[in-house]
Protein backbone atom coordinates (compact mmCIF):
# COMPACT_ATOMS: atom_id res chain seq x y z
CA UNK A 1 0.00 0.00 0.00
CA UNK A 2 1.33 3.31 -0.87
CA UNK A 3 0.86 6.91 0.58
CA UNK A 4 -2.55 7.93 1.19
CA UNK A 5 -0.79 11.78 -0.09
CA UNK A 6 -0.99 10.14 -3.30
CA UNK A 7 -4.06 10.12 -3.67
CA UNK A 8 -4.84 13.77 -2.75
CA UNK A 9 -2.28 15.46 -5.27
CA UNK A 10 -2.38 15.73 -8.38
CA UNK A 11 1.07 15.79 -10.70
CA UNK A 12 1.95 19.31 -12.06
CA UNK A 13 -0.05 20.37 -14.80
CA UNK A 14 2.64 22.72 -16.33
CA UNK A 15 5.75 19.89 -15.95
CA UNK A 16 3.12 17.74 -17.50
CA UNK A 17 1.99 19.52 -20.14
CA UNK A 18 5.92 20.17 -21.16
CA UNK A 19 6.51 16.93 -20.91
CA UNK A 20 3.68 15.56 -23.76
CA UNK A 21 5.39 18.26 -25.96
CA UNK A 22 8.61 16.75 -25.63
CA UNK A 23 6.75 12.96 -26.63
CA UNK A 24 4.55 14.84 -29.43
CA UNK A 25 7.57 16.56 -30.95
CA UNK A 26 10.10 13.62 -30.63
CA UNK A 27 7.36 11.62 -32.70
CA UNK A 28 7.73 14.32 -35.30
CA UNK A 29 4.98 16.55 -34.73
CA UNK A 30 5.61 20.45 -34.52
CA UNK A 31 4.34 21.93 -31.56
CA UNK A 32 4.43 25.31 -30.87
CA UNK A 33 4.99 25.39 -27.23
CA UNK A 34 3.42 28.40 -25.30
CA UNK A 35 2.92 26.32 -21.89
CA UNK A 36 6.04 26.37 -19.72
CA UNK A 37 7.54 28.96 -18.12
CA UNK A 38 11.02 28.21 -19.68
CA UNK A 39 13.01 31.11 -20.59
CA UNK A 40 14.07 30.59 -24.09
CA UNK A 41 17.43 32.09 -22.88
CA UNK A 42 21.36 30.89 -22.34
CA UNK A 43 22.83 31.09 -18.82
CA UNK A 44 25.08 34.02 -18.81
CA UNK A 45 28.72 33.04 -20.19
CA UNK A 46 30.33 34.58 -17.21
CA UNK A 47 27.85 32.19 -14.71
CA UNK A 48 28.71 29.43 -16.78
CA UNK A 49 32.76 29.83 -16.85
CA UNK A 50 32.53 30.27 -12.92
CA UNK A 51 30.62 26.78 -12.95
CA UNK A 52 32.98 25.29 -14.67
CA UNK A 53 36.05 26.79 -13.07
CA UNK A 54 35.01 25.37 -9.66
CA UNK A 55 34.61 22.54 -11.20
CA UNK A 56 38.44 22.58 -12.21
CA UNK A 57 39.21 24.13 -8.82
CA UNK A 58 37.72 20.04 -7.52
CA UNK A 59 34.68 22.36 -5.71
CA UNK A 60 33.07 18.43 -5.69
CA UNK A 61 33.15 18.09 -1.51
CA UNK A 62 30.17 18.73 0.97
CA UNK A 63 29.64 22.16 2.11
CA UNK A 64 27.76 23.86 3.90
CA UNK A 65 24.10 23.37 4.50
CA UNK A 66 22.48 26.69 3.62
CA UNK A 67 25.15 27.40 0.76
CA UNK A 68 28.35 28.62 -0.15
CA UNK A 69 29.17 32.03 2.01
CA UNK A 70 30.24 33.61 -0.75
CA UNK A 71 26.92 33.32 -2.69
CA UNK A 72 24.71 34.16 0.56
CA UNK A 73 27.21 37.18 0.99
CA UNK A 74 26.19 38.54 -2.36
CA UNK A 75 22.57 37.66 -1.72
CA UNK A 76 22.35 39.72 1.12
CA UNK A 77 24.08 42.29 -0.78
CA UNK A 78 21.56 42.01 -3.24
CA UNK A 79 18.53 42.05 -1.23
CA UNK A 80 19.70 45.23 0.68
CA UNK A 81 20.77 46.89 -2.60
CA UNK A 82 17.81 45.49 -5.07
CA UNK A 83 15.37 45.25 -2.15
CA UNK A 84 15.92 46.96 0.80
CA UNK A 85 16.33 44.39 3.07
CA UNK A 86 18.53 43.86 5.54
CA UNK A 87 19.28 40.21 6.18
CA UNK A 88 22.09 38.81 7.55
CA UNK A 89 23.71 35.52 6.21
CA UNK A 90 22.74 32.65 8.75
CA UNK A 91 18.84 34.13 7.53
CA UNK A 92 19.67 33.02 3.87
CA UNK A 93 19.14 29.40 2.92
CA UNK A 94 19.96 28.21 -0.45
CA UNK A 95 18.02 25.38 -2.12
CA UNK A 96 17.66 23.09 -4.87
CA UNK A 97 15.52 25.99 -6.90
CA UNK A 98 12.85 28.10 -5.59
CA UNK A 99 10.38 24.83 -5.18
CA UNK A 100 13.20 23.28 -2.64
CA UNK A 101 13.00 26.23 -0.80
CA UNK A 102 8.91 26.68 -0.46
CA UNK A 103 8.93 23.32 0.30
CA UNK A 104 11.39 23.77 3.04
CA UNK A 105 9.64 26.41 4.23
CA UNK A 106 6.05 24.31 4.72
CA UNK A 107 7.63 21.78 6.43
CA UNK A 108 9.40 24.21 8.73
CA UNK A 109 6.29 26.52 9.23
CA UNK A 110 3.50 24.77 9.31
CA UNK A 111 1.92 21.26 11.16
CA UNK A 112 -0.03 18.43 9.80
CA UNK A 113 -4.25 20.05 9.70
CA UNK A 114 -3.09 23.78 9.72
CA UNK A 115 -4.23 25.89 6.88
CA UNK A 116 -2.24 27.53 4.16
CA UNK A 117 -4.06 30.31 2.24
CA UNK A 118 -4.04 30.73 -1.40
CA UNK A 119 -5.29 33.72 -3.54
CA UNK A 120 -6.84 31.98 -6.50
CA UNK A 121 -5.26 32.01 -9.30
CA UNK A 122 -2.67 30.41 -7.43
CA UNK A 123 0.86 28.67 -9.26
CA UNK A 124 -0.14 25.13 -9.51
CA UNK A 125 2.49 23.94 -7.15
CA UNK A 126 1.59 25.27 -3.83
CA UNK A 127 -1.88 23.28 -3.37
CA UNK A 128 0.19 20.11 -3.98
CA UNK A 129 3.31 20.84 -1.90
CA UNK A 130 0.65 22.28 0.81
CA UNK A 131 -1.07 18.73 0.65
CA UNK A 132 2.59 16.82 0.67
CA UNK A 133 3.38 18.36 4.09
CA UNK A 134 0.02 17.16 5.25
CA UNK A 135 -1.18 21.33 6.20
CA UNK A 136 -4.70 22.19 4.04
CA UNK A 137 -4.31 24.27 1.31
CA UNK A 138 -7.37 27.03 1.03
CA UNK A 139 -7.68 28.54 -1.87
CA UNK A 140 -9.57 32.05 -1.93
CA UNK A 141 -11.89 33.94 -3.81
CA UNK A 142 -10.52 37.14 -5.12
CA UNK A 143 -11.78 40.20 -7.63
CA UNK A 144 -11.47 39.32 -11.72
CA UNK A 145 -12.16 43.43 -11.46
CA UNK A 146 -9.28 43.99 -9.50
CA UNK A 147 -6.85 42.14 -11.73
CA UNK A 148 -7.28 38.83 -9.03
CA UNK A 149 -5.54 40.52 -6.11
CA UNK A 150 -5.47 39.59 -2.60
CA UNK A 151 -6.58 42.51 -0.50
CA UNK A 152 -6.97 42.65 3.11
CA UNK A 153 -10.75 42.35 3.29
CA UNK A 154 -10.62 39.15 1.15
CA UNK A 155 -7.95 37.72 3.17
CA UNK A 156 -10.45 38.27 6.32
CA UNK A 157 -12.71 36.12 5.36
CA UNK A 158 -10.80 33.24 5.06
CA UNK A 159 -9.12 33.39 8.27
CA UNK A 160 -9.77 30.68 11.00
CA UNK A 161 -7.79 29.86 13.96
CA UNK A 162 -5.85 26.43 11.81
CA UNK A 163 -4.31 29.37 9.19
CA UNK A 164 -0.59 29.94 9.81
CA UNK A 165 0.82 31.08 6.40
CA UNK A 166 -0.31 32.61 3.11
CA UNK A 167 1.25 32.54 0.19
CA UNK A 168 1.26 35.36 -2.00
CA UNK A 169 3.33 35.54 -5.44
CA UNK A 170 4.66 39.30 -6.57
CA UNK A 171 4.49 39.49 -9.29
CA UNK A 172 2.42 36.99 -10.10
CA UNK A 173 2.18 33.44 -11.73
CA UNK A 174 -0.17 33.40 -13.86
CA UNK A 175 -1.25 36.69 -14.08
CA UNK A 176 1.87 39.03 -14.25
CA UNK A 177 -0.03 41.24 -11.92
CA UNK A 178 1.99 43.45 -9.30
CA UNK A 179 1.21 44.44 -6.18
CA UNK A 180 1.76 48.29 -4.76
CA UNK A 181 3.00 48.85 -1.62
CA UNK A 182 -0.52 50.01 -0.27
CA UNK A 183 -1.70 46.77 -1.32
CA UNK A 184 0.84 44.52 0.47
CA UNK A 185 0.66 46.91 3.46
CA UNK A 186 -2.82 46.17 3.52
CA UNK A 187 -2.81 42.16 3.30
CA UNK A 188 1.04 42.07 5.70
CA UNK A 189 -1.09 43.81 8.82
CA UNK A 190 -3.88 41.83 8.90
CA UNK A 191 -1.51 38.64 8.83
CA UNK A 192 0.49 40.09 12.16
CA UNK A 193 -2.97 41.28 13.87
CA UNK A 194 -3.43 37.11 13.17
CA UNK A 195 0.30 36.01 13.59
CA UNK A 196 -0.25 34.74 10.16
CA UNK A 197 3.28 33.96 8.38
CA UNK A 198 3.89 35.24 4.74
CA UNK A 199 5.60 33.30 2.07
CA UNK A 200 6.29 35.59 -0.42
CA UNK A 201 7.40 34.28 -3.55
CA UNK A 202 9.52 36.99 -5.57
CA UNK A 203 10.97 34.58 -8.30
CA UNK A 204 9.48 36.91 -11.02
CA UNK A 205 10.83 39.97 -9.50
CA UNK A 206 13.65 41.07 -11.55
CA UNK A 207 11.22 40.87 -14.57
CA UNK A 208 8.66 43.73 -13.56
CA UNK A 209 7.79 46.01 -16.40
CA UNK A 210 6.90 49.00 -13.41
CA UNK A 211 8.62 50.29 -11.49
CA UNK A 212 6.25 49.88 -8.31
CA UNK A 213 7.69 46.38 -7.44
CA UNK A 214 7.90 46.28 -3.76
CA UNK A 215 9.11 43.65 -1.47
CA UNK A 216 6.96 42.27 1.38
CA UNK A 217 10.23 42.12 3.43
CA UNK A 218 10.67 45.80 3.03
CA UNK A 219 7.74 46.96 4.89
CA UNK A 220 8.54 47.10 8.52
CA UNK A 221 10.25 45.04 10.75
CA UNK A 222 7.40 43.15 12.01
CA UNK A 223 6.49 42.12 8.55
CA UNK A 224 9.77 41.13 7.60
CA UNK A 225 9.97 39.05 10.96
CA UNK A 226 7.13 37.50 9.89
CA UNK A 227 7.99 36.96 6.46
CA UNK A 228 10.11 34.34 4.39
CA UNK A 229 11.23 35.73 1.02
CA UNK A 230 11.66 33.01 -1.85
CA UNK A 231 13.29 33.78 -4.75
CA UNK A 232 15.77 31.88 -7.31
CA UNK A 233 17.48 32.10 -10.68
CA UNK A 234 15.14 29.83 -12.81
CA UNK A 235 13.60 32.81 -13.90
CA UNK A 236 15.43 35.80 -14.16
CA UNK A 237 19.02 34.14 -14.82
CA UNK A 238 17.36 31.82 -17.18
CA UNK A 239 18.77 28.99 -14.84
CA UNK A 240 15.45 26.64 -14.83
CA UNK A 241 17.40 23.18 -15.14
CA UNK A 242 20.34 24.63 -12.94
CA UNK A 243 18.09 24.12 -10.02
CA UNK A 244 19.16 27.21 -7.50
CA UNK A 245 16.75 29.56 -5.09
CA UNK A 246 16.76 30.41 -1.62
CA UNK A 247 14.72 31.58 1.28
CA UNK A 248 15.04 35.44 3.32
CA UNK A 249 14.11 34.61 6.68
CA UNK A 250 14.10 35.23 10.65
CA UNK A 251 16.95 33.65 11.89
CA UNK A 252 14.46 31.16 13.83
CA UNK A 253 12.96 29.83 10.57
CA UNK A 254 16.41 30.10 8.93
CA UNK A 255 17.69 27.52 11.68
CA UNK A 256 14.32 25.28 11.45
CA UNK A 257 14.78 25.20 7.10
CA UNK A 258 18.46 24.40 7.54
CA UNK A 259 17.79 21.18 9.84
CA UNK A 260 15.41 19.99 7.28
CA UNK A 261 17.47 20.57 4.15
CA UNK A 262 20.66 19.14 6.23
CA UNK A 263 18.39 15.99 6.04
CA UNK A 264 16.56 16.01 2.90
CA UNK A 265 19.57 17.43 0.41
CA UNK A 266 22.43 18.37 2.16
CA UNK A 267 22.99 21.64 0.28
CA UNK A 268 22.30 21.85 -3.71
CA UNK A 269 24.91 21.66 -6.48
CA UNK A 270 28.09 23.03 -5.60
CA UNK A 271 28.43 23.90 -9.12
CA UNK A 272 24.79 25.44 -9.63
CA UNK A 273 25.90 27.97 -6.72
CA UNK A 274 29.11 29.11 -8.62
CA UNK A 275 26.78 29.59 -11.34
CA UNK A 276 24.45 31.55 -9.24
CA UNK A 277 27.00 33.39 -7.57
CA UNK A 278 29.02 34.80 -10.74
CA UNK A 279 24.72 35.61 -11.88
CA UNK A 280 24.57 38.16 -9.17
CA UNK A 281 28.00 39.16 -9.26
CA UNK A 282 28.85 39.56 -12.64
CA UNK A 283 25.75 39.50 -14.98
CA UNK A 284 23.48 42.26 -14.50
CA UNK A 285 23.56 43.76 -18.08
CA UNK A 286 22.54 40.03 -19.42
CA UNK A 287 19.65 39.93 -17.27
CA UNK A 288 18.61 43.57 -17.87
CA UNK A 289 18.79 42.77 -21.84
CA UNK A 290 16.66 39.97 -21.08
CA UNK A 291 14.11 41.83 -19.42
CA UNK A 292 13.93 44.45 -21.89
CA UNK A 293 13.19 41.53 -24.42
CA UNK A 294 10.33 40.04 -22.26
CA UNK A 295 9.06 43.68 -21.93
CA UNK A 296 9.24 44.01 -25.82
CA UNK A 297 7.41 40.77 -26.43
CA UNK A 298 4.99 41.84 -23.48
CA UNK A 299 3.84 44.56 -25.89
CA UNK A 300 3.68 42.47 -28.91
CA UNK A 301 1.15 40.13 -27.33
CA UNK A 302 -0.77 42.80 -25.52
CA UNK A 303 -1.41 44.56 -29.00
CA UNK A 304 -2.08 41.55 -31.21
CA UNK A 305 -4.53 40.56 -28.66
CA UNK A 306 -6.12 43.69 -28.53
CA UNK A 307 -6.95 43.36 -32.14
CA UNK A 308 -8.79 39.98 -31.41
CA UNK A 309 -12.74 39.26 -30.83
CA UNK A 310 -14.42 37.42 -27.90
CA UNK A 311 -11.25 37.55 -25.30
CA UNK A 312 -9.95 39.70 -22.81
CA UNK A 313 -6.94 39.41 -20.60
CA UNK A 314 -4.84 40.17 -17.29
CA UNK A 315 -2.24 43.14 -18.14
CA UNK A 316 0.80 41.57 -16.71
CA UNK A 317 3.04 44.18 -15.78
CA UNK A 318 5.76 41.38 -14.71
CA UNK A 319 6.53 37.78 -15.06
CA UNK A 320 6.26 36.28 -18.49
CA UNK A 321 2.96 34.97 -18.83
CA UNK A 322 -0.74 36.35 -19.87
CA UNK A 323 -3.92 35.12 -18.53
CA UNK A 324 -6.42 35.15 -20.58
CA UNK A 325 -10.29 35.55 -20.23
CA UNK A 326 -12.11 32.76 -22.59
CA UNK A 327 -15.65 33.19 -20.49
CA UNK A 328 -17.41 34.28 -24.17
CA UNK A 329 -16.06 31.43 -25.40
CA UNK A 330 -17.14 29.04 -22.78
CA UNK A 331 -20.63 28.53 -23.29
CA UNK A 332 -20.43 28.02 -27.18
CA UNK A 333 -17.82 24.94 -26.35
CA UNK A 334 -18.57 21.36 -25.76
CA UNK A 335 -16.95 20.12 -22.60
CA UNK A 336 -17.56 17.69 -20.29
CA UNK A 337 -16.10 18.42 -17.02
CA UNK A 338 -13.40 21.08 -17.16
CA UNK A 339 -13.81 23.48 -19.63
CA UNK A 340 -10.34 25.25 -19.57
CA UNK A 341 -8.25 21.62 -19.64
CA UNK A 342 -10.70 20.58 -22.77
CA UNK A 343 -9.82 23.83 -24.45
CA UNK A 344 -6.63 23.42 -24.15
CA UNK A 345 -6.49 19.61 -25.08
CA UNK A 346 -8.18 20.55 -28.65
CA UNK A 347 -6.15 23.53 -29.41
CA UNK A 348 -3.21 21.27 -28.81
CA UNK A 349 -4.86 18.58 -31.28
CA UNK A 350 -6.17 20.36 -33.95
CA UNK A 351 -3.88 23.56 -34.06
CA UNK A 352 -0.51 22.06 -32.38
CA UNK A 353 -0.30 24.89 -29.90
CA UNK A 354 0.82 24.33 -25.89
CA UNK A 355 -0.98 26.49 -23.34
CA UNK A 356 -1.86 25.68 -20.02
CA UNK A 357 -5.43 25.86 -18.66
CA UNK A 358 -6.45 28.01 -16.17
CA UNK A 359 -8.31 25.25 -13.57
CA UNK A 360 -4.70 24.87 -12.99
CA UNK A 361 -4.08 27.84 -11.30
CA UNK A 362 -7.93 27.32 -9.69
CA UNK A 363 -9.86 29.44 -12.18
CA UNK A 364 -11.68 27.26 -14.90
CA UNK A 365 -12.68 30.14 -17.61
CA UNK A 366 -8.67 31.09 -18.07
CA UNK A 367 -5.78 30.23 -19.92
CA UNK A 368 -2.54 31.04 -19.37
CA UNK A 369 0.05 31.56 -22.56
CA UNK A 370 3.96 32.34 -21.58
CA UNK A 371 6.05 34.68 -23.98
CA UNK A 372 9.12 33.27 -22.34
CA UNK A 373 9.95 32.27 -26.26
CA UNK A 374 10.87 33.57 -29.53
CA UNK A 375 8.33 35.89 -30.92
CA UNK A 376 7.90 34.56 -34.26
CA UNK A 377 6.10 31.47 -31.74
CA UNK A 378 3.65 33.36 -29.48
CA UNK A 379 2.71 35.38 -32.62
CA UNK A 380 1.80 32.52 -34.80
CA UNK A 381 0.28 30.61 -31.38
CA UNK A 382 -2.33 33.50 -31.24
CA UNK A 383 -3.03 33.55 -34.62
CA UNK A 384 -4.22 29.62 -34.15
CA UNK A 385 -5.90 31.12 -30.85
CA UNK A 386 -8.24 33.35 -33.10
CA UNK A 387 -8.68 31.09 -35.66
CA UNK A 388 -9.39 28.01 -32.70
CA UNK A 389 -11.89 30.56 -30.89
CA UNK A 390 -13.22 31.56 -34.42
CA UNK A 391 -14.55 27.86 -35.37
CA UNK A 392 -16.00 27.39 -32.24
CA UNK A 393 -18.45 30.89 -32.21
CA UNK A 394 -18.97 29.88 -35.91
CA UNK A 395 -20.24 26.64 -34.87
CA UNK A 396 -22.86 27.03 -32.63
CA UNK A 397 -25.83 28.68 -33.60
CA UNK A 398 -25.94 31.31 -30.52
CA UNK A 399 -22.99 32.79 -32.11
CA UNK A 400 -22.29 36.30 -31.16
CA UNK A 401 -19.96 36.25 -34.74
N1 LIG B 1 7.43 29.95 -7.80
C1 LIG B 1 6.76 30.28 -8.91
C2 LIG B 1 5.71 31.32 -8.83
C3 LIG B 1 7.04 29.63 -10.14
O1 LIG B 1 6.37 29.97 -11.22
C4 LIG B 1 8.02 28.63 -10.16
C5 LIG B 1 8.26 27.88 -11.45
N2 LIG B 1 9.53 27.76 -11.80
C6 LIG B 1 8.70 28.33 -8.96
C7 LIG B 1 8.38 29.01 -7.81
C8 LIG B 1 9.75 27.27 -8.90
O2 LIG B 1 10.97 27.70 -9.40
P1 LIG B 1 12.25 26.76 -9.50
O3 LIG B 1 12.34 26.33 -10.92
O4 LIG B 1 13.41 27.62 -9.09
O5 LIG B 1 12.05 25.62 -8.58
N1 LIG C 1 6.83 27.63 -12.86
C1 LIG C 1 6.84 27.45 -14.27
C2 LIG C 1 5.43 27.48 -14.84
O1 LIG C 1 4.54 27.87 -14.16
C3 LIG C 1 7.63 26.23 -14.64
C4 LIG C 1 6.92 24.91 -14.49
C5 LIG C 1 6.74 24.53 -13.08
O2 LIG C 1 7.73 24.28 -12.41
O3 LIG C 1 5.59 24.58 -12.66
O4 LIG C 1 5.25 27.15 -15.96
Amino acid sequence: MLSNRLSIITPSVTVGISTKVKELKDSGKKIINLSIGEPDFNVPEKAKYSGIESLNNDETKYNLVPGITILREEICKKLLDENNCDYSLDEIVVSSGAKNAITNALLAVTDPGDEVLLPKPYWVSYSEMTKIVNAIPVPMNTDKSNDFKLTGDILKKYITNKTKLLILTNPSNPTGAVYTKEELLDIANICLENNIYILSDEIYEKICYTDKFVSMASLSKEIKDITITINGFAKSAAMTGIRLGYSASNKEIAKGICAIQGHLVSHPCLTSQYIGYAALRDCKKDLDNMVDIYKYRRDLIVSKLDSMTNIRYIYPEGAFYIFIDLSKIKDNFNFSESFSVEFCEEFLNKHNVAIVPGLAFGIDDYVRISYACDEKDFLEGLNRLNDFISEIMVSCPNSAL
